[in-house]
């Protein structure tokens, strides 16, 4: 069989210099139980689904036996947290367990939340709770779902063990899975601890294992630069088309690889909000929906400054004047698709902006209104939601316009529904669906949160035993309060 003590383990993090990491052995939580496999990520490792022992898997992962293979140890970065620089940072309650090679040569991370204290904990228990280990590990799938580059999970093991957060809450591990765990962070720790030879190390190390089309530039490090910046220019395109917010933007949770990286309070908008908040801790919004681009901006130049040792601070300040430019593409890009917009016309940003004022300006959930356009069988169709009463006037007037702009297209109308249904999901994942499961888990329930974790994965299938989550989210859904306590 091929499961877990065959793992085919070869960990190069762990053969770098010891200033970069601490060994940490997990501390085994009182308790441990599966609450939830992920077969579709066990299959990326190599995993045989069939042939893995749970009971087995509990062990291994809570620490109880060793893993074969594995080499746990914490990583040490810093990072920008809320615009100011925080040199204390590191896996403050993860471990690196190490680097998992499948069958087809693709190196993967495992990655285990929440195994107690590590030498970066400061003030923190090293736990992770239920409650957001459960966020996690359904925001993982349901980037996933829409495309969205993003760190996803191999299992969520809950405990009997409790720590005080919200009142006292029952602790769990997340085994997260991605082939980066290197944040912007790792290199913002070496360049302000001024190892620049580290700092050469940890560029090189990059390159070759994440970015080798960049070692035939003339200056591979100013190539791994722009490499980062045009997945993360696309990467927050993503969010900005979905109506994500990610809530806690610091540079320690951005990954090298354009991933979306450690989950905290973030949302799904209901509706369409540009000043949505989504951490109650926020205060200044700096995190706000609207603000997200010029925040990932800002932390690529946090994240440029960190290679000034390495590449010309003017050939970094001129990279940095496309990131904008760059969003904007990917943007405009995913929204045409999400209008069923093939062709490239002059109006097409401007009836994207429009679409947005009116979103906000009367509350609209894009979600569902984009499926709906996605779901029309014709253009006639189309006509019969323009007499819709109740619609906002310039809601009917901007249809009446997209109408129009349709009528350049070149392709029939079931091919463009095809590829519109493509990118407009039917579910996604609302906050309120996220505290329903979290529910059901505290009570010892996890059939709710695995049927939610299906349904994610493909999100524009119709599902019909729940398909109430395709509908407006409950009354109770406004009054959730999420911060950045995990
Ligand atoms: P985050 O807000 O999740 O990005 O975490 C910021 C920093 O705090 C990281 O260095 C984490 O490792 C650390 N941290 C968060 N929660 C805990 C905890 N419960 N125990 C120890 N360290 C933590
Ligand atoms: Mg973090
Ligand atoms: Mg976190």
């Amino acid at each position: 069989g091929r499961g877990l003590e065959r793992l085919n383990f070869d960990n190069t993090y762990a053969r770098l210099p010891e200033q970069w990491y601490q060994r940490t052995v997990p501390q085994p939580l009182k308790g441990a139980h599966l609450a939830s496999f992920n077969p579709h990520v066990g299959v990326l490792i190599g995993l045989d689904p069939c042939a893995i022992d749970f009971d087995e898997l509990v062990r291994y992962f809570n620490g109880e036996i060793a893993l074969p293979g594995a080499e746990p140890l914490a990583m040490k970065y810093t990072g920008h947290q809320f615009g100011f620089y925080n040199p204390d940072l590191g896996d403050g309650r993860g471990l690196l367990l190490g680097e998992v090679v499948n069958q087809n040569g693709e190196r993967w991370d495992l990655h285990l939340k929440g195994a107690g204290r590590t030498a970066f904990s400061r003030f923190g228990d090293g736990r992770a709770v239920l409650r957001s280990t459960i966020r996690e590990y359904l925001a993982g799938e349901a980037m996933a779902g829409l495309g969205i580059p993003t760190t996803r999970a191999l299992c969520l093991i809950a405990s009997e063990q409790f720590t005080q957060r919200n009142g006292m809450e029952p602790c769990a591990l997340l085994v997260r899975v991605t082939p980066c765990h290197i944040r912007f962070g790792h290199f913002e720790y070496f360049f302000y601890s001024r190892q620049y030879d580290q700092l050469k190390t940890l560029a090189d190390y990059s390159i070759d294992r994440y970015y080798p089309q960049c070692r035939g530039s003339d200056n591979p490090y100013l190539a791994l630069y722009l490499e980062v910046q045009e997945r993360t220019a696309e990467l927050v395109a993503l969010w900005q088309s979905y109506d994500f917010v990610h809530g806690v933007l610091n540079t320690d949770n951005m990954s090298i690889l354009g991933e979306t990286f450690d989950y905290g309070p973030y949302t799904f908008m209901d509706w369409h909000e540009p000043d949505h908040v989504a951490n109650k801790n926020d205060d200044e919004g700096r995190y706000a929906f609207k603000r997200q681009p010029e925040i990932v901006l800002w932390n690529m130049s946090a994240f440029a400054q960190a290679l000034v040792p390495l590449v010309p601070q003017a050939e970094l300040e001129q990279a940095l004047t496309q990131f904008m430019g760059r969003f904007r593409f990917h943007e405009l890009k995913r929204m045409r698709a999400r209008l069923g917009l093939q062709l490239e016309e002059k109006g097409d940003a401007d009836l994207i902006v429009r679409l947005r004022q009116i979103a906000a300006a009367h509350k609209l959930d894009l979600t569902r209104f984009l499926y709906q356009l996605s779901d029309l069988p014709s253009d006639d169709q189309l006509a019969d939601m323009l007499g819709l009463c109740g619609l906002p006037g310039e809601l009917v007037e901007w249809l009446g316009d997209y109408k129009t702009r349709l009528k350049l297209e070149v392709a029939s109308a079931p091919i463009r529904m095809a590829q519109m249904r493509a990118v407009n999901p039917r579910y996604i994942l609302r906050n309120y669906m996220a505290e329903e499961v979290i529910r059901q888990a505290h009570a010892g329930d996890y059939r709710p949160l695995n049927e939610l974790l299906s349904l994610l994965r493909d999100p524009a299938c119709v599902d019909p035993a729940l398909d109430r989550y395709a509908g407006a989210p409950p009354d109770w859904a406004g009054g959730i309060c999420l911060t950045c306590s995990s």
